[in-house]
């Protein structure tokens, strides 16, 4: 197959590209675990702390004042890429495993209730559950899911059919396989059933356009970091007629509208869900790297959403590429078995080899400048599924080449060699 296609970025809008690991160009493949920030994200923060920096929605100054105005536009730009109906139902969050506790802890659930959640899960959309299941008696039920790594459909049905489940836990894009997992049908299924349904969308946001109404989401939770923006900052979405039904998850100053020592009355949302003084760099750098996003389409057009569907086509469209290309050379590899073939995945490749352990292949890759991950993934009950203690994985970015593709199948043919 003939890879002609070309990167929606240039590599110079990512200065840490240009440097290099162990003696050799930079080989980035780990940005399933965070993204590198393009300047614009960069030079927004600078000129956050060097010139704009204050507390905001407390003050009457002009600095608070231009504070709370780049905030506040960010979370607009957070609900447009998200599609949300209003900036109410958008919170921000430290990351997508602080959404998935927020909504854990106060979601009201009773001793009986079940929680669904897939064998494919990060251990952010398992743990909260289970610290919630576990102080009223409820209890939480794994999906199981194929050798290929998509969930067994039968299963699901049949699940949803106790009568007693509460909500759905399901990761959008799995961090481990790849996988796209079908969750307008999932979400369309569990509110059949009376159910509730979370999206854990940390590794969907990076490589498709969210459109939470089109899925239906109850809840959908991502993380700045892995979408080019800051650690430390998330968004958590969710319905206004549920989130105004749950009880704040933290207390605290913002979150309030009246406090005496007998009652506290809380806040509209979002802020009752945001106590204390926000992340305000995070959310500014979050809101800058929607802004990046949205360029990649070419010319603007002048509404958000539209930039970002053009952005975004591009993106799935030169990903889809990097990830035939790395499939196809990678399966050549004698001893070498993809861990993740199901029929739709995004920019995730997940490998073992007979010959060595992933732990030696990441660490052979480091030394030619090839950065992977390696290990359980933060999903051991899915790696007990697939029989396997760990498998190595490159994930791809937009500014990824069909030339890194090469060096990384020149690397572990390399340790085939080695280790044979
Ligand atoms: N869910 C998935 C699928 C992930 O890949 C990750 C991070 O790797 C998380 C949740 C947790 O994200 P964070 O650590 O940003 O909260």
């Amino acid at each position: 197959m003939l890879y002609t296609t070309n990167p929606p970025t240039t590599r110079a809008d990512f200065p840490i590209l240009s440097t290099e690991a162990n003696g050799h160009p930079l080989i980035y493949l780990d940005n399933a675990a965070t993204t590198q920030k393009p300047v614009a994200v960069l030079q927004a923060l600078d000129r956050y702390w060097t010139t704009q920096n204050a507390n905001v929605h407390r003050g009457v100054h002009h600095l608070s004042q231009v504070a709370t105005r780049l905030y506040d536009e960010a979370r607009e730009k957070a609900r447009v890429l998200l599609n949300a109906k209003s900036t109410a139902e958008v919170i921000f969050t430290k990351g997508t495993t602080d959404g998935i506790n927020l909504v854990a802890a106060s979601l009201s659930l009773s001793e009986g209730d079940e929680i669904l959640l897939s064998t494919m899960e990060h251990h952010s959309n398992i743990v909260p559950w289970q610290l919630a299941a576990g102080k009223v008696g409820a209890v939480v039920r794994p999906i199981p899911i194929t050798d290929e790594g998509e969930i067994v459909w039968d299963a699901y049905v049949d699940l949803l059919k106790s009568g007693r489940v509460k909500v759905v836990g399901i990761v959008h894009v799995s961090n481990s396989l790849g996988t796209v997992n079908p969750i307008k049908e999932m979400a369309r299924l569990a509110h059949e059933a009376g159910a509730l349904i979370l999206v854990d969308g940390a590794q969907a946001a990076p490589h498709t356009l969210i459109d939470v109404q089109d899925l239906d989401a109850d809840f959908y939770t991502l993380s700045g970091h892995k979408l080019y923006g800051p650690t430390g900052i998330g968004v958590l979405y969710g319905k206004e007629s549920l989130l105004n039904a749950m009880p704040p998850y933290q207390g605290g100053g913002d979150m309030i509208r009246v406090v005496t020592f007998e009652r506290t009355t809380y806040a509209d949302l979002p802020a009752k869900f945001e106590p204390g003084t926000p992340n305000i760099a995070g959310v500014i750098g979050l809101g800058a790297a929607v802004d990046y996003l949205s360029s990649l389409g070419g010319k603007p057009s002048g509404n958000l959403r539209n930039d970002l569907g053009a952005a975004f086509a591009e993106i799935e469209r030169y990903e889809h590429a990097l990830l035939g290309y790395a499939t196809e050379k990678l399966s050549k590899i004698d001893g070498l078995t993809i861990t993740g073939t199901a029929r739709e995945k995004a920019g995730i490749l997940a490998f073992t080899l007979r010959q060595a352990h992933p732990h030696d292949i990441g660490t052979i890759l480091d030394q030619l400048g090839i950065a992977v991950r390696t290990g359980h993934h933060c999903c051991q009950p899915l790696m007990r599924r697939l029989g396997v203690p760990a498998t190595a994985r490159a994930s791809f970015a937009f500014y990824n080449t069909f030339e890194e593709i090469d060096r990384l199948a020149d690397g572990v043919e390399s340790i085939t060699e080695m280790f044979a």
